[in-house]
């Protein structure tokens, strides 16, 4: 870096056009027309603004003060901007309920019903029949009900949200006991114990971590006792030597103990997923069958719909749940109420669900379908991708996430990319990683066992050709 005089400084600072001219140009109009003029000015001035930081530093260049380099500069500048922060991407993780990609997929029945609330008014809060005001849990409780066997349902923001209401309306000041092996933390900062405290009840372990018995919480159960909970192991597996009180045997204690049992599902399938050949999770029907008087579960887990966290189980404690002032603080929007609603409509249907429920489909997806996929997008990946590496088509897994059986995997195909050669290639494959992460549509892949990984799972074809399309694109400008 060269030190400037003064003198040269001031001679450089005179070359800086005025904000005026530059905005008075033939090439500004446009600009100005499409994001206004305070826009425009502002990103102009931010741009001479750096110019003559770079010039006090002695990196700047006069040619960049040129009026055609400076239009394009701020027209650069602007669309950047204008550019949204929430944006697609290619899932290609394995991963297919990715909380940092916005899990579950709507279906096209649950995007167009949130069109129409979008731009329509709705009868959210409104008694059609009676002209009076509603309750918008009525628009989806009977539904929920119907689909779980459960006597009252309830809708909140997310599944934190739910346990945190439950325990809050119902556990205030009170104990809670729960087995010490479903202490967990979901990730994210929720964990058990953090909010039961939040939640204003006093939590009461029993048992180890590997083994708890009945008579543990027999042995509790008292007059201070609110609830008993248990929550469902997201995220990890006990294995070996352990025994857990099964829900039938704590409920039928529950009961005699006249102290409700809630159960924490955490993803929540409503159908037996072994019928699609999936591992098997206690459906939210199974549990309130076995005796749990509260269950709650995700919407933007297993259930395929939108984040939400749905509260149901015995009338009475929803009615005193629905009560609870927080429940105002954690409502569902109208966007959420109608999405929900045809993705739950979808279960009245079993047999038409792998094709239908978006997620479910994903899961179902045939091994061909996606080795095939991964054959049509290898050409174009492997021009992007460059002679350094070589692509293969491979069997790899996929999971099905948010904590949904997380030591179960899917087999899958996709794409493998290694240094063509066959090195270990630790910086250049993250730079690679990083490349398909700039793309205009960020391509998210994992780097595992020296090679970068692109699982073809959520890709489906509608995707696939945008995929490809937007690596030609790239192609062409090159
Ligand atoms: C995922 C999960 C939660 C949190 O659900 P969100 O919908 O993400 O708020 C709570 N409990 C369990 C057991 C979970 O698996």
């Amino acid at each position: 870096m060269s030190d400037v005089t003064s003198v040269e400084l001031k001679s450089l600072m005179a070359r800086v056009p005025s904000v005026e001219r530059v905005m008075a140009s033939a090439g500004m109009a446009p600009l100005v027309g499409e994001y206004g003029r305070t826009q425009a000015l502002a990103a102009l001035r931010r741009i001479l603004d750096d110019w003559r930081c770079d010039a006090q530093a002695g990196r700047a260049c006069v040619d960049a003060l040129g009026e055609a380099r400076l239009v394009q500069a701020v027209g650069a500048a602007l669309a950047e901007r204008a550019r949204g922060k929430v944006r697609s991407v290619f899932n290609l993780t394995g991963t297919v309920l990715h909380t940092n990609l916005g899990r579950a997929l709507l279906p096209d029945e649950a995007v167009q019903a949130v069109v129409e609330v979008l731009t329509r008014p709705a009868n959210l809060e409104f008694d059609l029949a009676s002209g009076n005001r509603g309750d918008r849990d009525d628009l989806i409780d009977e539904l929920i009900c119907e689909l779980t066997g459960a006597e009252a349902a309830t809708v909140v923001n997310n599944n934190a949200a739910a346990v945190l209401l439950v325990l809050s309306a119902l556990a205030s000041k009170k104990e809670v006991i729960v087995s010490r092996g479903e202490l967990v933390e979901i990730g994210g900062a929720f964990r058990i114990p953090d909010i039961m405290s939040r939640a204003g009840a006093k939590l009461r372990e029993v048992g180890t971590t590997n083994r708890t018995h009945l008579k543990d919480y027999d042995e509790v159960i008292g007059a201070r006792t609110a609830l008993l909970m248990k929550v469902h192991c997201s995220n990890y597996a006990i294995s070996g030597f352990t025994k857990e009180v099964a829900l039938q045997e704590l409920a039928s204690l529950a009961k005699a103990r006249q102290v409700p049992v809630a159960v924490d599902l955490g993803s929540g399938t409503l159908v037996d997923l072994t019928q699609w050949g999936l591992p098997r999770e206690t459906t939210v029907r199974e549990t309130i069958e076995a005796g749990a008087d509260l269950v709650t579960f995700s919407g933007d887990k297993l259930l395929g719909g939108p984040q939400a966290g749905l509260i149901v189980g015995r009338r009475d404690l929803v009615a005193k749940i629905k009560k609870h002032p927080l429940k105002r603080a954690l409502r569902v929007g109208k966007l959420t109420l109608a999405a929900l609603e045809p993705v739950l409509r979808l279960y009245r249907a079993p047999e038409f669900l792998c094709e239908r429920l978006t997620t479910l489909r994903l899961f179902t997806r045939p091994a061909d379908d996606m080795r095939n996929t991964a054959e049509r997008i290898a050409p174009a990946l492997l021009r992007f991708v460059g002679e350094a590496f070589s692509i293969a088509v491979e069997p790899m897994f996929s999971q099905i996430g948010s904590g949904a059986l997380p030591v179960d995997v899917l087999p899958s195909y996709g794409l493998t990319i290694r240094l063509a050669s066959g090195k270990r290639a630790g910086r250049q494959l993250n730079a690679l990683e990083k490349k398909l992460r700039e793309l205009p549509r960020p391509v998210i892949g994992r780097i595992a066992d020296d090679a970068l990984r692109l699982d073809m799972r959520c890709l489906e074809s509608r995707d696939e050709t945008a995929f490809i399309a937007q690596l030609q694109a790239l192609d062409t400008r090159a």
